[in-house]
Protein backbone atom coordinates (compact mmCIF):
# COMPACT_ATOMS: atom_id res chain seq x y z
CA UNK A 1 0.00 0.00 0.00
CA UNK A 2 1.35 3.24 -1.12
CA UNK A 3 0.42 5.61 1.28
CA UNK A 4 1.67 9.94 1.51
CA UNK A 5 3.34 10.29 4.53
CA UNK A 6 2.63 13.86 4.04
CA UNK A 7 -1.16 15.07 4.96
CA UNK A 8 -0.71 18.78 4.83
CA UNK A 9 0.69 21.19 2.68
CA UNK A 10 3.94 22.16 3.10
CA UNK A 11 4.44 25.73 5.07
CA UNK A 12 7.36 28.31 5.10
CA UNK A 13 9.07 25.97 7.93
CA UNK A 14 9.32 23.56 5.88
CA UNK A 15 13.04 23.31 5.84
CA UNK A 16 13.74 23.64 9.43
CA UNK A 17 14.59 20.39 11.16
CA UNK A 18 11.92 20.22 13.60
CA UNK A 19 11.27 16.02 15.02
CA UNK A 20 10.08 13.88 17.54
CA UNK A 21 13.26 11.84 18.80
CA UNK A 22 11.70 8.86 20.13
CA UNK A 23 14.29 6.24 21.60
CA UNK A 24 12.36 2.71 21.28
CA UNK A 25 13.08 1.29 25.33
CA UNK A 26 12.30 3.02 28.61
CA UNK A 27 14.93 3.40 31.44
CA UNK A 28 14.27 1.84 35.03
CA UNK A 29 14.33 5.02 37.77
CA UNK A 30 14.96 4.58 41.35
CA UNK A 31 10.70 4.90 42.32
CA UNK A 32 10.60 1.52 40.20
CA UNK A 33 8.83 3.14 37.09
CA UNK A 34 10.38 2.78 33.78
CA UNK A 35 10.60 6.12 32.00
CA UNK A 36 10.09 6.41 28.24
CA UNK A 37 11.61 10.40 26.66
CA UNK A 38 10.99 12.14 23.24
CA UNK A 39 12.66 14.98 22.30
CA UNK A 40 10.91 17.72 20.90
CA UNK A 41 13.09 19.44 18.22
CA UNK A 42 13.07 22.69 16.36
CA UNK A 43 15.54 25.23 14.95
CA UNK A 44 16.16 26.74 18.01
CA UNK A 45 14.74 24.86 20.72
CA UNK A 46 15.07 21.01 22.48
CA UNK A 47 13.41 20.06 24.95
CA UNK A 48 13.26 16.33 26.45
CA UNK A 49 9.33 15.12 27.81
CA UNK A 50 9.07 12.27 29.62
CA UNK A 51 6.33 9.82 31.03
CA UNK A 52 7.00 7.26 33.81
CA UNK A 53 4.93 4.07 33.78
CA UNK A 54 4.89 0.32 35.10
CA UNK A 55 7.56 -2.45 33.53
CA UNK A 56 4.89 -4.53 32.10
CA UNK A 57 3.11 -1.80 29.96
CA UNK A 58 6.58 -0.57 29.16
CA UNK A 59 7.69 -3.36 27.77
CA UNK A 60 3.87 -3.32 25.91
CA UNK A 61 4.62 -0.17 24.16
CA UNK A 62 8.14 -1.39 23.63
CA UNK A 63 6.47 -4.23 21.42
CA UNK A 64 3.86 -2.30 19.61
CA UNK A 65 4.08 -1.71 15.86
CA UNK A 66 3.22 2.15 16.13
CA UNK A 67 5.14 3.66 18.80
CA UNK A 68 5.14 6.84 17.78
CA UNK A 69 1.17 7.30 18.76
CA UNK A 70 1.26 8.21 21.85
CA UNK A 71 4.23 10.75 21.45
CA UNK A 72 2.36 12.20 18.61
CA UNK A 73 -0.95 12.43 20.23
CA UNK A 74 0.37 14.20 23.74
CA UNK A 75 2.45 16.65 21.43
CA UNK A 76 0.37 17.77 18.53
CA UNK A 77 -0.24 21.11 20.40
CA UNK A 78 3.27 21.77 20.69
CA UNK A 79 3.76 20.98 16.93
CA UNK A 80 1.10 23.21 15.93
CA UNK A 81 2.29 26.04 18.05
CA UNK A 82 5.70 25.74 15.57
CA UNK A 83 4.33 24.49 12.32
CA UNK A 84 5.53 23.08 9.51
CA UNK A 85 7.25 20.11 8.73
CA UNK A 86 7.66 17.32 11.76
CA UNK A 87 9.71 14.11 11.50
CA UNK A 88 9.25 11.52 13.66
CA UNK A 89 11.43 8.56 14.59
CA UNK A 90 9.40 6.37 14.75
CA UNK A 91 5.86 4.50 13.15
CA UNK A 92 2.67 5.61 13.84
CA UNK A 93 -1.14 4.43 13.13
CA UNK A 94 -2.65 5.72 9.46
CA UNK A 95 -6.19 6.69 10.87
CA UNK A 96 -3.98 8.50 13.31
CA UNK A 97 -2.85 10.21 10.90
CA UNK A 98 -5.91 10.56 9.20
CA UNK A 99 -7.46 11.44 12.26
CA UNK A 100 -5.20 14.30 13.31
CA UNK A 101 -5.74 15.96 10.44
CA UNK A 102 -9.04 17.18 10.63
CA UNK A 103 -8.38 17.25 14.49
CA UNK A 104 -5.89 20.41 13.49
CA UNK A 105 -7.89 21.91 11.00
CA UNK A 106 -10.35 22.36 13.43
CA UNK A 107 -7.90 24.42 16.12
CA UNK A 108 -6.40 26.08 12.95
CA UNK A 109 -9.71 27.54 12.13
CA UNK A 110 -10.01 28.52 16.12
CA UNK A 111 -7.04 29.89 16.68
CA UNK A 112 -5.20 30.91 13.55
CA UNK A 113 -2.62 33.31 15.35
CA UNK A 114 -1.28 30.57 17.87
CA UNK A 115 -1.42 27.86 16.44
CA UNK A 116 -0.14 26.36 12.27
CA UNK A 117 -0.28 23.48 9.91
CA UNK A 118 1.74 20.87 10.37
CA UNK A 119 2.94 17.80 7.94
CA UNK A 120 3.81 14.86 10.13
CA UNK A 121 6.59 12.48 8.65
CA UNK A 122 7.18 9.53 10.50
CA UNK A 123 9.38 6.72 10.01
CA UNK A 124 6.85 4.43 8.71
CA UNK A 125 2.92 4.71 8.73
CA UNK A 126 1.30 1.30 10.05
CA UNK A 127 -1.81 0.56 8.20
CA UNK A 128 -4.67 -0.22 11.33
CA UNK A 129 -7.33 -0.07 9.25
CA UNK A 130 -9.06 -3.59 9.36
CA UNK A 131 -7.78 -4.25 12.99
CA UNK A 132 -9.89 -5.85 15.46
CA UNK A 133 -11.49 -3.86 17.79
CA UNK A 134 -13.41 -4.71 21.07
CA UNK A 135 -15.05 -3.04 24.09
CA UNK A 136 -12.36 -3.04 26.57
CA UNK A 137 -11.98 0.50 28.18
CA UNK A 138 -9.54 2.75 30.38
CA UNK A 139 -11.46 5.60 32.40
CA UNK A 140 -9.41 8.72 32.88
CA UNK A 141 -9.74 9.18 36.43
CA UNK A 142 -8.81 11.57 38.85
CA UNK A 143 -12.02 11.66 41.77
CA UNK A 144 -13.56 14.20 40.35
CA UNK A 145 -17.73 14.40 40.00
CA UNK A 146 -17.45 14.10 35.87
CA UNK A 147 -15.24 10.94 35.61
CA UNK A 148 -17.02 9.56 38.57
CA UNK A 149 -20.49 9.81 37.11
CA UNK A 150 -19.03 7.82 33.72
CA UNK A 151 -16.99 5.00 36.00
CA UNK A 152 -20.29 4.58 37.75
CA UNK A 153 -22.32 4.60 34.54
CA UNK A 154 -20.70 2.45 32.54
CA UNK A 155 -20.35 -0.12 35.34
CA UNK A 156 -24.07 -0.28 36.62
CA UNK A 157 -24.94 -0.73 32.97
CA UNK A 158 -26.31 2.79 32.65
CA UNK A 159 -24.81 3.95 29.33
CA UNK A 160 -27.21 2.01 27.15
CA UNK A 161 -25.79 0.34 24.17
CA UNK A 162 -22.63 2.34 24.39
CA UNK A 163 -21.38 0.60 27.80
CA UNK A 164 -18.14 -0.12 28.08
CA UNK A 165 -16.20 -2.98 29.47
CA UNK A 166 -13.39 -0.92 32.28
CA UNK A 167 -10.91 -2.96 32.80
CA UNK A 168 -8.66 -0.38 34.33
CA UNK A 169 -8.28 3.79 35.59
CA UNK A 170 -5.63 5.79 34.19
CA UNK A 171 -4.30 9.17 36.38
CA UNK A 172 -2.00 11.27 34.93
CA UNK A 173 0.25 12.83 37.38
CA UNK A 174 2.48 15.89 37.00
CA UNK A 175 -1.02 17.99 35.05
CA UNK A 176 -3.33 18.99 37.53
CA UNK A 177 -1.07 18.55 40.16
CA UNK A 178 2.60 19.34 40.08
CA UNK A 179 5.26 16.46 40.61
CA UNK A 180 6.56 18.33 43.71
CA UNK A 181 3.48 17.86 45.48
CA UNK A 182 4.19 14.63 46.47
CA UNK A 183 1.38 13.91 49.57
CA UNK A 184 -1.22 15.96 47.37
CA UNK A 185 -0.48 13.41 44.30
CA UNK A 186 -0.35 10.27 47.20
CA UNK A 187 -3.57 11.22 48.79
CA UNK A 188 -5.43 11.53 45.28
CA UNK A 189 -3.80 7.82 43.91
CA UNK A 190 -4.96 6.51 46.85
CA UNK A 191 -8.72 8.55 46.50
CA UNK A 192 -8.80 6.90 43.18
CA UNK A 193 -7.97 3.10 43.98
CA UNK A 194 -10.33 3.42 46.68
CA UNK A 195 -13.34 4.55 44.85
CA UNK A 196 -12.49 1.83 41.46
CA UNK A 197 -11.94 -0.46 43.60
CA UNK A 198 -15.64 0.20 45.14
CA UNK A 199 -17.09 -0.39 41.43
CA UNK A 200 -15.04 -3.29 40.61
CA UNK A 201 -12.43 -2.16 39.15
CA UNK A 202 -8.92 -3.14 40.80
CA UNK A 203 -6.46 -1.68 38.09
CA UNK A 204 -5.36 1.99 37.88
CA UNK A 205 -2.55 2.94 36.05
CA UNK A 206 -0.46 6.43 37.28
CA UNK A 207 1.72 7.57 34.53
CA UNK A 208 4.03 10.23 35.28
CA UNK A 209 4.82 13.28 32.92
CA UNK A 210 6.99 16.47 32.87
CA UNK A 211 5.03 17.81 29.77
CA UNK A 212 3.73 20.77 32.71
CA UNK A 213 7.28 21.83 33.66
CA UNK A 214 8.59 21.40 30.09
CA UNK A 215 6.21 23.55 28.38
CA UNK A 216 5.14 25.93 31.30
CA UNK A 217 5.05 28.78 29.30
CA UNK A 218 1.58 27.27 28.17
CA UNK A 219 0.13 26.14 30.90
CA UNK A 220 -2.24 29.22 31.02
CA UNK A 221 -4.05 27.43 28.06
CA UNK A 222 -3.69 24.19 29.41
CA UNK A 223 -7.68 24.13 29.49
CA UNK A 224 -8.28 26.30 26.32
CA UNK A 225 -5.99 23.65 24.33
CA UNK A 226 -4.21 20.95 25.55
CA UNK A 227 -5.53 18.68 28.58
CA UNK A 228 -7.21 16.43 26.51
CA UNK A 229 -4.56 15.79 23.95
CA UNK A 230 -2.03 15.31 26.56
CA UNK A 231 -4.35 13.11 28.68
CA UNK A 232 -5.39 10.60 25.90
CA UNK A 233 -1.57 10.83 24.73
CA UNK A 234 -0.19 9.32 28.03
CA UNK A 235 -3.49 6.99 28.18
CA UNK A 236 -2.61 5.83 24.60
CA UNK A 237 0.88 4.75 26.10
CA UNK A 238 -1.46 2.02 27.38
CA UNK A 239 -3.19 0.94 24.31
CA UNK A 240 -0.48 -1.95 23.34
CA UNK A 241 -1.18 -3.14 27.10
CA UNK A 242 -4.91 -4.00 25.33
CA UNK A 243 -7.21 -1.15 26.26
CA UNK A 244 -8.97 -0.51 22.91
CA UNK A 245 -11.14 2.75 24.27
CA UNK A 246 -10.38 5.30 26.80
CA UNK A 247 -13.64 6.80 28.58
CA UNK A 248 -13.01 10.95 28.75
CA UNK A 249 -15.65 12.72 31.22
CA UNK A 250 -16.98 15.31 29.85
CA UNK A 251 -17.31 18.67 31.80
CA UNK A 252 -20.09 20.28 29.83
CA UNK A 253 -23.57 19.48 28.36
CA UNK A 254 -24.38 19.91 24.61
CA UNK A 255 -26.44 22.79 25.36
CA UNK A 256 -24.22 24.63 26.87
CA UNK A 257 -20.80 24.21 25.32
CA UNK A 258 -17.95 26.03 25.09
CA UNK A 259 -16.59 26.13 22.12
CA UNK A 260 -13.81 26.56 21.47
CA UNK A 261 -12.43 24.57 24.30
CA UNK A 262 -9.28 21.83 24.56
CA UNK A 263 -12.12 19.02 25.02
CA UNK A 264 -15.75 19.07 23.10
CA UNK A 265 -17.67 16.68 21.16
CA UNK A 266 -16.86 18.20 18.05
CA UNK A 267 -12.79 17.22 17.92
CA UNK A 268 -12.32 15.11 20.92
CA UNK A 269 -12.95 11.60 18.85
CA UNK A 270 -10.51 13.33 16.51
CA UNK A 271 -7.65 11.83 18.88
CA UNK A 272 -9.01 8.41 18.16
CA UNK A 273 -7.19 5.67 16.16
CA UNK A 274 -8.50 2.00 14.75
CA UNK A 275 -7.60 0.63 18.39
CA UNK A 276 -7.58 3.23 20.90
CA UNK A 277 -11.32 5.04 20.79
CA UNK A 278 -11.30 8.22 23.00
CA UNK A 279 -14.41 8.15 23.48
CA UNK A 280 -15.91 11.60 25.41
CA UNK A 281 -18.94 10.25 27.54
CA UNK A 282 -21.55 11.98 29.67
CA UNK A 283 -22.49 15.20 27.65
CA UNK A 284 -26.02 14.93 27.76
CA UNK A 285 -25.63 15.19 31.08
CA UNK A 286 -25.53 18.68 33.57
CA UNK A 287 -23.19 18.62 36.06
CA UNK A 288 -26.39 18.47 38.74
CA UNK A 289 -27.55 15.84 36.83
CA UNK A 290 -24.24 13.80 37.12
CA UNK A 291 -24.71 14.90 40.33
CA UNK A 292 -28.35 13.72 40.87
CA UNK A 293 -27.69 9.98 39.11
CA UNK A 294 -24.45 9.53 41.68
CA UNK A 295 -27.20 9.38 44.50
CA UNK A 296 -26.93 5.61 43.52
CA UNK A 297 -23.09 5.91 44.87
CA UNK A 298 -22.95 7.21 47.91
CA UNK A 299 -19.26 5.76 48.62
CA UNK A 300 -18.33 7.46 45.41
CA UNK A 301 -19.54 11.10 46.23
CA UNK A 302 -18.44 10.60 50.07
CA UNK A 303 -14.77 10.33 48.25
CA UNK A 304 -15.29 12.75 45.20
CA UNK A 305 -11.99 15.19 44.85
CA UNK A 306 -13.47 18.07 42.98
CA UNK A 307 -10.67 20.83 44.11
CA UNK A 308 -7.28 21.82 42.44
CA UNK A 309 -7.28 25.26 42.60
CA UNK A 310 -6.51 24.87 47.19
CA UNK A 311 -5.99 20.77 47.39
CA UNK A 312 -5.25 19.73 50.85
CA UNK A 313 -2.81 17.61 52.22
CA UNK A 314 -4.13 13.66 51.30
CA UNK A 315 -5.43 15.57 48.00
CA UNK A 316 -8.83 16.12 49.89
CA UNK A 317 -11.53 19.54 48.85
CA UNK A 318 -10.56 22.93 50.54
CA UNK A 319 -14.32 23.57 50.58
CA UNK A 320 -14.02 27.29 49.90
CA UNK A 321 -13.01 27.65 46.31
CA UNK A 322 -15.49 28.13 43.31
CA UNK A 323 -15.17 24.60 42.56
CA UNK A 324 -15.98 23.44 45.47
CA UNK A 325 -18.72 25.14 46.56
CA UNK A 326 -20.30 24.86 43.04
CA UNK A 327 -20.03 21.20 43.79
CA UNK A 328 -21.83 22.04 47.18
CA UNK A 329 -24.69 23.48 45.39
CA UNK A 330 -25.16 20.74 42.13
CA UNK A 331 -25.89 17.95 45.51
CA UNK A 332 -27.63 20.57 47.05
CA UNK A 333 -29.96 20.70 43.93
CA UNK A 334 -31.15 17.13 44.11
CA UNK A 335 -31.13 16.99 47.99
CA UNK A 336 -27.51 15.12 48.25
CA UNK A 337 -25.47 17.61 49.73
CA UNK A 338 -25.37 15.23 53.14
CA UNK A 339 -23.83 12.57 50.98
CA UNK A 340 -20.94 15.19 50.36
CA UNK A 341 -19.55 15.88 54.07
CA UNK A 342 -17.09 12.94 54.01
CA UNK A 343 -14.65 14.93 51.64
CA UNK A 344 -15.68 18.65 52.25
CA UNK A 345 -14.85 20.20 55.45
CA UNK A 346 -18.52 21.77 55.80
CA UNK A 347 -21.34 21.75 53.26
CA UNK A 348 -22.76 24.74 54.85
CA UNK A 349 -22.69 28.08 52.64
CA UNK A 350 -24.03 31.50 53.18
CA UNK A 351 -25.83 33.51 51.53
CA UNK A 352 -22.10 35.63 51.05
CA UNK A 353 -20.28 32.86 50.06
CA UNK A 354 -22.83 32.35 47.10
CA UNK A 355 -22.95 35.73 45.98
CA UNK A 356 -19.46 36.56 46.14
CA UNK A 357 -18.84 33.69 43.62
CA UNK A 358 -16.51 34.93 40.41
CA UNK A 359 -17.92 34.05 37.13
CA UNK A 360 -14.93 34.80 35.88
CA UNK A 361 -15.31 32.69 32.18
CA UNK A 362 -18.28 32.16 29.89
CA UNK A 363 -17.90 28.68 30.80
CA UNK A 364 -18.39 28.94 34.46
CA UNK A 365 -21.51 31.16 33.84
CA UNK A 366 -23.51 28.61 31.96
CA UNK A 367 -22.59 26.29 34.54
CA UNK A 368 -24.25 28.19 36.88
CA UNK A 369 -27.77 29.06 34.44
CA UNK A 370 -27.29 24.73 33.98
CA UNK A 371 -27.64 24.69 37.94
CA UNK A 372 -30.75 27.45 38.20
CA UNK A 373 -32.69 25.67 34.94
CA UNK A 374 -32.90 22.67 36.98
CA UNK A 375 -34.01 24.15 40.02
CA UNK A 376 -36.57 25.66 38.23
CA UNK A 377 -38.10 22.16 36.74
CA UNK A 378 -37.91 20.88 40.15
CA UNK A 379 -39.94 24.21 41.10
CA UNK A 380 -36.64 24.90 43.98
CA UNK A 381 -37.54 28.04 45.83
CA UNK A 382 -35.02 28.16 48.90
CA UNK A 383 -33.03 31.23 49.83
CA UNK A 384 -30.23 29.66 48.55
CA UNK A 385 -31.81 29.48 44.75
CA UNK A 386 -32.45 33.00 45.35
CA UNK A 387 -28.29 33.95 45.84
CA UNK A 388 -27.88 32.18 42.40
CA UNK A 389 -30.52 33.91 40.48
CA UNK A 390 -28.73 36.98 42.26
CA UNK A 391 -25.22 36.00 41.26
CA UNK A 392 -26.39 35.83 37.61
CA UNK A 393 -28.51 38.82 37.46
CA UNK A 394 -25.91 41.21 38.76
CA UNK A 395 -22.12 39.79 39.05
CA UNK A 396 -21.24 39.68 35.41
CA UNK A 397 -17.77 38.59 33.89
CA UNK A 398 -15.27 40.99 32.95
CA UNK A 399 -16.34 40.49 29.22
CA UNK A 400 -19.70 41.93 29.65
CA UNK A 401 -18.55 44.82 30.89
CA UNK A 402 -16.18 45.31 27.62
CA UNK A 403 -19.41 44.59 25.47
CA UNK A 404 -21.18 46.83 27.53
CA UNK A 405 -18.51 49.86 26.51
CA UNK A 406 -18.56 48.54 23.38
CA UNK A 407 -22.37 49.58 22.51
CA UNK A 408 -21.45 52.81 24.15
CA UNK A 409 -19.09 52.93 21.44
CA UNK A 410 -21.31 51.73 18.91
CA UNK A 411 -23.50 54.85 19.46
CA UNK A 412 -20.91 57.86 19.30
CA UNK A 413 -20.00 55.85 16.11
CA UNK A 414 -23.58 56.25 14.92
CA UNK A 415 -23.47 59.85 15.77
CA UNK A 416 -21.19 60.76 14.06
CA UNK A 417 -20.83 58.49 11.04
CA UNK A 418 -24.17 57.27 11.08
CA UNK A 419 -26.06 53.54 11.18
CA UNK A 420 -25.02 52.27 7.72
CA UNK A 421 -21.30 52.95 8.11
CA UNK A 422 -21.22 50.97 11.33
CA UNK A 423 -23.03 48.26 9.55
CA UNK A 424 -20.39 47.97 6.68
CA UNK A 425 -17.62 48.25 9.03
ZN1 LIG B 1 -11.68 23.85 46.71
Amino acid sequence: MNIDPGFRIRTMWADMPSALDIPKTGHLQSNGLHRLTCTFQTDDDRREVWAELEEQACRAWEDSPARGDAWTRLLIFEMMRIGGEFRINAPVSLTLLRNLENFTEAFIKWYPDKLHPVTLTPEQIIDDTQDPVDDSALVCFSGGLDVAFSAYRHTSGQAGRNTLNIKAGFLGAGLDVPLTKEQVLLGVEENARLMLKDLGIDKLYVIRCNYQHIFLEHSALWGELSHLAVLAGLASFLAPSGYRNLIAGSSAPYDTLTIPWGSQPITDHLLSQRQFRVYPDGHGFSRTEKAEKLKGWPFGVSRLRVCWENPQPGGKNCGHCEKCKRTILNFRACGAEHLLEGCMPSVELSSRDIRSIDLATPSLRHAYQTLLQFCRQRHLSEPWVKDVEFLLTYRKPALWHLCRKRRITRKLYRIFFGRQNWKLN
